[in-house]
């Protein structure tokens, strides 16, 4: 199926089940509700000109709108194109101008900056023109612009108008589209998160991220009835792919919180709409049990989710399964580029399994783990996690070189993690290539000292990277956040550590940091912590 047949299916399925539940919209749609209007902004969108296979980007946080174009540009065949919404101009306009996007669907204001007045300053032209006939020097192939609000604005449609723009020729051709548009079709370009450096823009297509959503949705047992709390952004796999695919192509309803991740909105939202299911990356989860309003909520109705995105600390996973009731929560590992999941632990995996693994190859997924040289090494053995079937992306937008880096001529996704998969299938990352560090001829996976050290009452998070040595190549550095109420120096952390870890693999340099340097999707972006560590020891 291509992503708008799916979804037809699934409203005519379930018409009258929730589909859609925007706490900070006020937002409660059905399937049947969703779909009439998705159908009307696919329409309204080729009215205004857009045609199949044309980009339009989409640059706001979650909201409901979010979702119908989402599900709008899939049925008409347009590519969408995730924008994240911390991008400011520079961003923006190499997003837009990589991918030739004609289209555009904008949030007016985001935390505390003027999306409109950001896009003005790349098309002054905007005030001169009228909706849907951009001329802009700097964006020449942008056509039409649609801003999420109500007000006017000149040179653009509000959003509302989309729809209104959808006549009897269109309907007609969204409904022809349904059986024209071709399943390996490409329908998204999504950026990865720049957790190592600058995003890349991944094509995929409606088989790639529909047969994920669906397996995802499979291994946590999400159902008709399932209530999925997504708080992760929309503009990520996690929440368009794994969040509202997942719920698509299960009959689940898709509840968003907030418009950006707020855990207090995610506490009250579990509660009131008796959420079964909940995502986040570890960040958020630490967030949410450690706030101080935490008791207060009444949480029993939750029972599955996934944790994903980063290293998921076993104790995090344990508070989850106690403090959150997720008795079957599972971790899931995956990357943008494999639309994205390939591995995920399963709800009746082990316990200790489930919190200390990402779990066992998703269905339809070959995987091999090769060191350097491209050698399969033996099971139990670190190297790096190659991936290869049908998630695996057409390639990066416009970028052969890069494509023809990651992706090799047999196939292979190259994931750029370094993994251990053991006798019965588990698999462990271990780090990233680009994290490793490499200690006096030593290997030293970062994650394993993070491990070791939250063991450490006072240690609420830490950070663990390579810094530059005269003597030994790359010491090691400790980032901590410190618990509320604790106290805690680096000579107790030293001292916590002697006896019980390998020497070399006790951190030279110990940090106490209030955060650490962010993506929107909560990724630490441990490149910004090494150039500042490294600036900083000069
Ligand atoms: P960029 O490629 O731009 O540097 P990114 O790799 O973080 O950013 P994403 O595609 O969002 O962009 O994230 C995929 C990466 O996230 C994986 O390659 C892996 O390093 C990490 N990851 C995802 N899930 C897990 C997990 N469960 N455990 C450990 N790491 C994970
Ligand atoms: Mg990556």
């Amino acid at each position: 199926d291509t992503i708008g047949q799916h979804f037809d299916k699934a409203a005519a399925r379930w018409p009258d089940t929730e589909a859609l539940v925007v706490r900070h919209q006020g937002v409660r749609w059905t399937y049947a509700e969703l779909k009439r209007r998705v159908d009307e902004v696919a329409a309204g969108l080729l009215a205004l000109g857009l045609q199949p296979g044309d980009r339009i980007g989409i640059w706001s946080p979650n909201n409901a709108e979010w979702c119908l174009t989402q599900f709008a540009t899939a049925k008409a065949g347009l590519v969408l194109v995730n924008i994240n919404p911390s991008y400011r101009l520079a961003e923006l306009e190499y997003a837009l101008t990589k991918v030739g996007c004609k289209g555009l669907v904008l949030a007016d204001s985001f935390k505390s900056s003027n999306y409109v007045e950001m896009i003005r300053t790349l098309a002054p032209e905007l005030d001169r023109c009228s909706p849907g006939d951009l001329k802009a020097a700097r964006l020449p192939e942008l056509k039409v612009v649609a801003h999420i609000g109500h007000e006017h604005i000149h040179g653009m449609y509000a959003f509302h108008q989309i729809a209104e723009a959808a006549d009897d020729a269109a309907r007609k051709r969204v409904a022809e589209l349904a059986g024209r548009l071709q399943f390996d079709d490409p329908i998204n370009i999504q950026f990865t998160s720049g957790t190592t450096g600058f995003p890349k823009g991944a094509t995929l297509t409606h088989h790639n991220i529909l047969n994920n959503g669906f397996f995802v949705g499979e291994a946590i047992r999400l159902q008709h009835g399932d209530r999925l709390c997504i708080p992760v952004p929309l503009y990520h796999c996690f929440g368009m792919v794994m969040g509202n695919l997942g719920c698509v192509t299960h009959g689940a309803t898709m509840v968003y919180p907030s418009e950006a991740f707020d855990p207090l909105a995610v506490l009250e939202v579990v509660e009131r709409e008796k959420c079964t299911g909940l995502y986040g990356v570890p960040t958020m989860f630490i967030a949410q049990l450690d706030h101080p309003e935490f008791k207060r909520f009444d949480l029993s109705s939750l029972r599955t989710g996934i944790m994903a995105g980063s290293p998921c600390p076993i104790e995090v996973m344990k508070r989850v399964i106690r403090d959150l009731n997720m008795e079957q929560v599972t971790i899931a590992y995956g990357m943008t580029e494999t639309s994205p999941v390939s591995f995920q632990s399963a709800v009746d995996d082990a316990l200790e399994k489930r919190v200390s693994t990402v779990g066992r190859v998703q269905p339809h997924i070959e995987v091999k783990i090769v060191d350097l040289d491209g050698r399969i090494v033996p099971r139990g053995t670190a190297g790096e996690l190659c991936t290869r079937g049908y998630s695996v992306m057409l390639g990066y937008w416009g970028d052969e070189e890069k494509t023809a880096e990651a992706i090799d001529s047999a196939g292979w996704m190259h994931t750029g993690d370094l993994a251990v998969i053991d006798d019965e299938g588990y698999c462990n990352i271990v780090g990233r290539i680009k994290d490793l560090v490499i200690r006096g001829g030593e290997n030293i996976y970062p994650r394993e000292v993070e491990e070791f050290l939250y063991r450490h009452p006072a240690v609420n998070d830490v950070q663990v990277i390579g810094v530059p040595d005269k003597k030994y190549g790359e010491e090691l550095c400790a980032c901590i956040r410190v618990r509320e109420g604790h106290e805690v120096t680096e000579d107790e952390i030293r001292e916590f550590c002697k006896g019980q870890i390998a020497h070399y693999k006790i951190p030279k340099y110990i940090r106490f940091v209030d955060e650490f340097p962010m993506t929107v999707t909560g990724k630490i972006q441990k490149f910004v912590m090494r150039k500042q560590l490294a600036e900083e020891l000069g």
